[in-house]
């Protein structure tokens, strides 16, 4: 593709996607397909020569978009809301055309310079406290992670290394594999890993951070709290009081890709002590291998719970709406999370008949 053909093409894309986000309530919000419905549609191996442009965005119309779940319908309401925007899509190009890696300050500076920057107009959206933020010279900072589990493990390495350092300091004969064996990470069943959340996930409740703070600190206990869902609406003034607690905390994150319309991935973490986090990976990058970890948010369907998970597969067969359940405590739960930034009451109000619809139903099947 030469730089005139980018141009219309470029130009044209722009147009399918507005045309896809404007039309998107008429899509079907979960698709029809059966597991392995893709492989048939296209060809076993590359092909040789290559299609027209036109034949490649009608194979998305005709073979993709079929097989797309419509995160951004105003009727999907499961998971977890992922951003999305127009000036978000384009900075997405601008980043793709500039292609940089910032591993380091010089690979690229302005990437560094103006993550650590960004980071700190957001840190400060929050109110988080000073320590938390790199300033000028401030020993805190904020980093992108590509995901909210990503920051999680990061933080946990961190607090690993820093341990593994803080025992061999005082103790030089303790090995790393002797030290590692016996050490600890607690969270609440709600958590990834080692956390206090402020608002998980399945049904939005917080830790204690009052209360569990001071007694990490007490303890030198690495405290992560992981705000990825509820963290955006700490910016508001009424919502602020949530984040109470955090100034015990050594490390934070929320996603602007749930909230704040930013596409995904964009994780927002920050240490009170950068040293921490460069520490860690400098001795031993090959951690990092291990970074992706099931997010743990899909759950497997149990043996009681019966009329629920019926409800569920009645609601998610009719396929107007989609959810997905969670567990809490033993009960079959089925979460309604409001996730499209198009999302009206009216939206809201005719999922909820519907629901009530196939509830009813349900209930009379149950009954005969
Ligand atoms: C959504 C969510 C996660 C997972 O987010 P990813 O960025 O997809 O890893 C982790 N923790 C909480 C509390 C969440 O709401």
């Amino acid at each position: 593709m030469n730089t005139s053909e980018f141009r219309r093409r470029g130009k044209e894309m722009v147009d399918y996607v507005a045309n896809y986000m404007e039309g998107i309530e008429g899509r079907q919000v979960y698709p029809d397909v059966e597991p392995g419905y893709l492989r048939p549609l296209i060809p076993a191996a590359a092909p040789e020569e290559p299609d027209t442009f036109e034949d490649i965005i009608n194979d998305v119309e005709k073979i993709i978009m079929p097989g797309v779940t419509h995160w951004h319908s105003p009727y999907f309401f499961a998971y977890f809301p992922t951003a999305s925007s127009y000036p978000a899509m384009l900075a997405d190009m601008l980043c793709g055309a500039i292609g940089c890696i910032g591993f380091s300050w010089a690979a690229s500076p302005a990437c560094t310079e103006l993550e650590t920057v960004m980071m700190d107009w957001l840190g400060k959206m929050l109110e988080l406290p000073k320590s938390f933020l790199a300033e000028k010279a401030g020993e805190g900072g904020g980093v992108i992670q590509g995901s909210a589990s990503e920051a999680t493990l990061v933080a946990l390495l961190a607090a690993r290394t820093k341990v593994i350092h803080r025992l061999q300091a005082a103790s030089p004969e303790l090995t790393q594999a002797a030290i590692m064996e016996k050490l600890v990470a607690y969270s609440s069943d709600q958590a990834i890993q080692v956390v206090a959340t402020l608002g998980t996930t399945t049904c939005c409740s917080f830790d204690n951070l009052l209360e569990v703070g001071p007694i990490c600190n007490k303890e030198d206990m690495w405290l992560h709290v992981d705000a990825a869902y509820a963290g955006s609406a700490f910016i508001c003034p009424e919502f602020r009081h949530l984040l109470n607690g955090v100034e015990f905390a050594d490390s934070f994150n929320f996603n602007p890709h749930k909230w704040l319309l930013v596409n995904f991935d964009c994780s927002a973490m920050w240490v009170k002590k950068r040293t921490d986090l460069t520490g860690a990976f400098r001795l031993d990058p090959t951690y990092l291998k291990h970074s992706h970890q099931d997010s743990g948010l899909i759950t497997d369907y149990r043996g009681s719970n019966k009329v629920n998970e019926a409800l569920l597969q009645r609601i998610n067969s009719a396929k107007k709406i989609h959810l997905v359940p969670c567990h809490l405590r033993d009960k079959f739960v089925l979460r309604f999370a409001i996730c499209s930034r198009t999302v009206e009451s009216a939206h809201v109000q005719r999922a909820w008949e519907h629901i009530k619809e196939l509830a009813a139903n349900v209930l009379q099947a149950e009954r005969e």
